[in-house]
């Protein structure tokens, strides 16, 4: 299925959903609880996962460097500025291009990691528009 940008960001996606509601429940639901933090971490896509650091020649010295994304950590969390209620394809879609999804019982939430621009215009929904 292709869609246009805008016609995805009206067909997909309902309502935003306050902060304060997420923390509460965060805070009251293990099972939510669970499924955020699973879904929050991931894989560095530069050294994939491993953190591994490697060493790097500079100026004839020999040092040490890190990922630049994770720091050598391998892992990195995503950070959420706004959540989303979103159609369960919406958030398969999101997941597989990298977005941050989870789940509140049987909804679909999606944490944006944008904030004071069109939701149309985030790159993720424009990969997802063009069928990624
Ligand atoms: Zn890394």
């Amino acid at each position: 299925m292709t869609y246009t940008v805008q016609k995805l960001v009206s067909n997909e996606i309902f309502t935003l959903i306050s902060f304060d509601i997420i923390c509460t429940l965060l805070e009251n639901d293990s099972v939510i609880y669970n499924d955020y933090y699973e879904n929050l971490n991931y894989d560095c896509d530069v050294c994939e996962g491993t953190g591994e650091i490697w060493e790097v020649d500079i100026d004839g010295e020999e040092g040490e460097m890190c990922c630049d994304e994770c720091d050598g950590e391998g892992v990195i969390n995503h950070e959420p500025l706004e959540f989303w209620l979103v159609t369960p394809w919406l958030g398969r879609r999101l997941k597989s291009n990298g977005g941050f999804v989870f789940k509140l019982s049987n909804l679909t939430i999606w944490g944006r990691e944008a904030s004071g621009q069109a939701i149309k215009l985030d790159y993720i929904m424009e990969q997802i528009a063009k069928g990624n």
